[in-house]
């Protein structure tokens, strides 16, 4: 009997399009957002996510630094449902998976939540939903509980204060916000966080936790209509901001500086000197699918780069906090230093051989050959990707949280195959120069991350030669 009921379905999906999932998606009278998302894989499974667009840069008084860190480690201690620690029990005995599978973060920009659901019966999908709910519209901030949890953040901050990758990293998120006027910001002191009072935290979530900065993502093997049905009965509850009158709220965009903006990290290690350099693209219109089909050739772009100025150790994406995408590349320089004796023949020679790599590629655009090459690897890297990662739970809800986010389309997994083909079929060789030639135009975010006792020897930026760029 099964047998016979999965030919036949196999038959409508390899003759119909309209079998593939549809994504729900929509915006609640208050302003939230949601999607859910059909997936063939894992059997069974179910991934929640809540995007609220507050972070710490909304916290404007000094003394309140990293509140936001604080207001989410309360949503998974103590809500009107699961007050007092019972969310974790509770979540055990439904199955929710731990560690990787449920977790919270905050950003200076974004808070996202994550749960992860082995079995999604209609029950549990709602369980999921309340879970979320609650954090949405109910934390409560009673003080024994917020006294415990202070104590518990704090400790955390002191633990990563030691770390200076950390530190290293926090300022890098800085550096990308040169010249925005986005405010100081800071995940707070062990210090500061503990002053932190009960009644300030409770009106910052009030103010900043609001429908309208909310998506709701609920993604997997699951009756799409039922969760839609008990996602919008749920969330209709989430207190609107009334300002925004329904519509969800949008960070940004800030416009984007000239210049070169620069930032050095001591680190205690002689193994890692790294130089990282990050270039601004221009945003696309996720709205219009030219846009879409802009983000698309802008992948591609990066997959030609990182065929073409290798060298770098690491190369990826990178995003202001406003959603801006940058490409980064991050170069160890350890090597030359020991190389050299513990002498710069050049300090920034690396970054100086980065640019007129850069400078050349666009002087002397790629033959049609070559970029052709480069065209069907690219495809076939998507495929294989979408062989092995796409229609799962875990991927789709990734990609739906860059989406609600900003920094990727809102695109169905079946609808987007053709677009990406479509997009990269556009691409010659001009548009690739023209690609590189306006991120070379842009402004340049370098960070040095270095042993301390390698720094005396930094010259200071004004004679470095990237100050002289070659464009
Ligand atoms: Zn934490």
């Amino acid at each position: 009997m099964s047998a016979r009921l999965l030919g036949i379905s196999l038959l409508i999906a390899l003759t119909s399009g309209s079998v593939y999932a549809e994504d729900r998606q929509g915006t609640l009278e208050n302003g939230l957002s949601y999607i859910v998302r059909q997936t063939s894989r894992p059997l069974g499974e179910a991934e929640f996510r809540l995007v609220v667009q507050a972070g710490e840069l909304d916290v404007s008084s000094e003394k309140n630094q990293g509140a936001m860190h604080l207001i989410e480690h309360m949503a998974f201690r103590n809500t009107k449902d699961f007050p007092n620690g019972s969310l974790v029990p509770f979540l055990r005995s439904k199955g929710f998976r731990f560690g990787l599978h449920l977790n919270g973060a905050t950003r200076p920009e974004v808070t996202t939540y994550q749960l992860s659901l082995s079995h999604a019966k209609s029950q549990d999908l709602e369980d999921g939903m309340n879970v979320l709910f609650n954090m949405a519209q109910n934390v409560n901030f009673e003080s024994d509980t917020f006294a415990r949890e202070k104590n518990v953040v704090a400790e955390e901050i002191r633990l990563h204060s030691d770390n200076p990758w950390v530190s290293a990293w926090e300022n890098g998120l800085k550096l990308l916000l040169s010249n925005t006027n986005s405010g100081r910001w800071s995940f707070g002191t062990a210090d500061s966080i503990k002053a932190i009072d009960e009644k300030e935290v409770t009106s910052l979530y009030q103010a900043l936790y609001r429908a309208n900065r909310m998506t709701v993502i609920v993604t997997g093997n699951i009756d799409t209509a039922a969760a839609e049905k008990a996602l919008k009965k749920k969330f209709a509850a989430v207190r609107p901001d009334d300002k925004l009158a329904g519509a969800p709220y949008q960070r940004g965009p800030w416009p984007v500086p000239s210049g070169i903006f620069y930032a050095v990290n001591p680190l205690p290690d002689k193994f890692n000197n790294l130089i990282s350099v990050s270039l601004v693209l221009p945003r696309s219109d996720f709205k219009t699918s030219a846009g879409d089909m802009q983000s698309y050739q802008y992948s591609l772009l990066r997959y030609i780069l990182k065929q073409r100025l290798g060298g770098g150790i690491a190369m990826d994406w990178q995003f202001r906090a406003d959603g801006q995408p940058m490409l980064n590349w991050v170069f160890e320089t350890s090597l030359d230093w020991q190389k050299n004796k513990g002498k710069w023949p050049d300090h920034f020679k690396v970054l100086e051989n980065f640019e007129n790599r850069l400078a050349m590629l666009i002087a002397k655009p790629l033959d049609q050959e070559t970029l052709d090459l480069f065209k069907q690897e690219y495809l076939g890297s998507v495929q294989q990707w979408y062989a092995t990662s796409r229609n799962q739970a875990k991927t789709e809800a990734e990609l739906l949280q860059n989406a609600a986010q900003g920094l990727h389309p809102w695109i169905d997994t079946a609808a987007e195959w053709p677009l990406v083909q479509a997009a990269i079929a556009q691409v010659d060789s001009q548009k690739i120069s023209d690609m590189l030639s306006g991120m070379a135009k842009g402004p340049r975010y370098i960070q040095v991350m270095q042993e301390s006792s390698h720094l005396k020897t930094l010259p200071s930026c004004q004679v470095s030669p990237v100050h002289k760029p070659v464009f």
